[in-house]
């Protein structure tokens, strides 16, 4: 039996077990004769033939019969157990095995800011969806969206290849373009301002709340201007920005500049938040949300994203957009002339043709996978494990941390639940005697990987030559990431 682990490079243990009692020889014996291996090999021992100082009982089966009685079942008998041992061995059962405990011991020695957790179950709802008849565009994609809206409780959601294509075609759907103002935050991942200039528009950086490093209401307010069209808040490290307020003066806005303006919740961060006691996603103050599921956000896709929302126009825009701008929803159809049969009489019987489909808009392929959804879907199901867990290592952290003087523990606004994407410290470190560099090269060291989030955008070189962004525009990222060094949380 060992050779033939060896020769297939197999590590691990297979428990054989059951309710009846057998000395090792007799077991060896059973092996033998279920896997057609000679028998006569086999040679019975006694440990009475040791002479063993320490006394050591013959018999050490365990009793199994409370067991059985508390699990109201018998357990299998060791023959049983003997065969579906046989049988796991020749479907590949040890080769599946191997192949997860290589990927669990793959991680190395270093900590890093952040890391997926997929498990066997994740693994077998991809492979059931590779052995399908759909890779892509199959039920997974709906099973998912519908799922993750339940979860939030929006009425529509629309999966994007990423949470950067999700932004991209949020923004098309809200109809931005050449000569629009969007304003976001400067400290977020650079795609919440980008997805603004995929559109031709200008990106504009409302300053933050030093405490919780989310957009501040009134600094919005100041930036709303003639050609605003979209406001981004991004719910930093997962914590909800202040919607109810940024709704109301957005609302106050359109009324006084007499046309829409849309808000688009940056929620990449924030599956699992709570704000105001209901669930990030469920655009009660916005028009869309949009989440990630890079493998760094809470549930992942490999790359994936989505955009939510309860408005049914906006969804049937997100998923042409999505599709290059294709519809074959005869409802939508334009041509009516090419998308209908011509029939007699009124018309009021009317069949699209059946090969008719019609480009409304300049679209992209922003599609997600049924591979990629599988996995959402079944890690969604994890997500409020995934929450806990965090959960846990915040409060270490916290606990740890919070005596510390030059460490300021994360803020955390008595308006929400956050579901902690990240754990952000600021550091003072002139306190340290150190600076940021030297404190994130000798956590390295040690293998703690950390990472500043964010660098401000509007302090990018490409902001800059583009946009004529300068520092003085949000002087409170200045002062925040002068000295902090945000150290992120992983679940592991
Ligand atoms: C991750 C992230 C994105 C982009 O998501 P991808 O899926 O990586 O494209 C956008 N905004 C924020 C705030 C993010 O953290």
């Amino acid at each position: 039996m060992i050779e033939r682990a060896l020769a297939r490079d197999l590590a691990g243990v297979y428990n054989c077990g059951g309710r009846t009692s057998l000395s090792k020889y007799e077991f060896g014996v059973r092996l033998a004769q279920r896997f057609g291996l000679d028998e006569t090999l086999i040679e019975p021992i006694s440990i009475d033939d040791f002479a063993f100082k320490a006394r050591r009982g013959k018999n050490l089966s365990l009793a199994v019969e409370k067991l059985q009685r508390d699990l109201g079942a018998d357990l299998p008998s060791i023959d049983d157990s003997i065969d579906a041992f046989y049988l796991h061995d020749l479907d590949g059962l040890p080769r599946r095995i191997k192949r997860h405990n290589a990927r669990v011991t793959a991680w190395s020695q270093t900590m890093s800011y952040g890391r997926h957790d997929v498990e066997e179950r994740d693994v077998e709802a991809v492979v059931a969806v590779l052995c399908s008849t759909h890779l892509t565009q199959g039920p997974m994609v709906a099973k998912f969206e519908a799922a993750v809206a339940q979860r939030v409780g929006a009425r529509f959601a629309v999966a994007t290849s990423s949470g950067t294509s999700a932004l991209h075609a949020a923004c098309l759907a809200a109809g931005v373009g050449p000569g629009d103002e969007v304003i976001t935050s400067p400290i977020t991942f650079v795609a919440s301002a980008n997805c603004a200039a995929y559109c031709g528009a200008r990106p504009v950086f409302a300053d933050i709340d030093a405490r919780t490093y989310n957009v501040l209401p009134a600094q919005v307010e100041k930036k709303i201007a003639e050609r605003t069209r979209v406001v981004i808040p991004v719910h930093f490290a997962g914590q909800s920005c202040d919607m109810e307020a940024i709704g109301d003066i957005v609302r106050a806005a359109e009324k006084r500049l007499g046309r829409r303006i849309a808000i688009i919740e940056d929620a990449c961060h924030a599956l699992g938040s709570l704000y105001k006691g209901r669930p990030v996603g469920r655009c009660d103050f916005s028009d869309m949300a949009v989440l990630s599921f890079h493998p760094v956000k809470h549930i992942t896709t490999g790359e994936g994203g989505m955009v939510l929302t309860n408005d049914p126009d906006l969804a049937r825009r997100l998923r042409r957009f999505r599709s290059h701008g294709l519809t074959s929803d005869p409802g939508e159809f334009v041509h009516e002339d090419l998308a209908f049969q011509r029939r007699g009489g009124d018309g009021g019987d009317r069949r699209p043709n059946p090969w008719y489909y019609e480009q409304q808009d300049l679209g992209y392929n922003y599609r997600i996978t049924d591979l990629q959804c599988a996995l959402g879907l079944s890690q969604l199901k994890r997500l409020d494990a995934f929450r806990a867990r965090r959960r846990e290592i915040v409060d270490r952290y916290n606990e740890a941390f919070g005596p510390l003087a030059p460490v300021h523990i994360p803020y955390e606004s008595a308006d929400g639940e956050t579901n902690f994407h990240l754990y952000v410290p600021l550091f003072d470190f002139d306190a340290m005697a150190t600076d940021r560099a030297r404190f994130m090269l000798e956590l390295r060291a040690r293998g703690i990987v950390t990472q500043v989030h964010y660098i401000p955008v509007h302090l990018q070189p490409y902001y800059r030559v583009h946009f004529g962004t300068r520092p003085g525009d949000c002087p409170a990222p200045r002062h925040t990431t002068g000295g902090a060094c945000r150290y992120r949380c992983s679940r592991g």
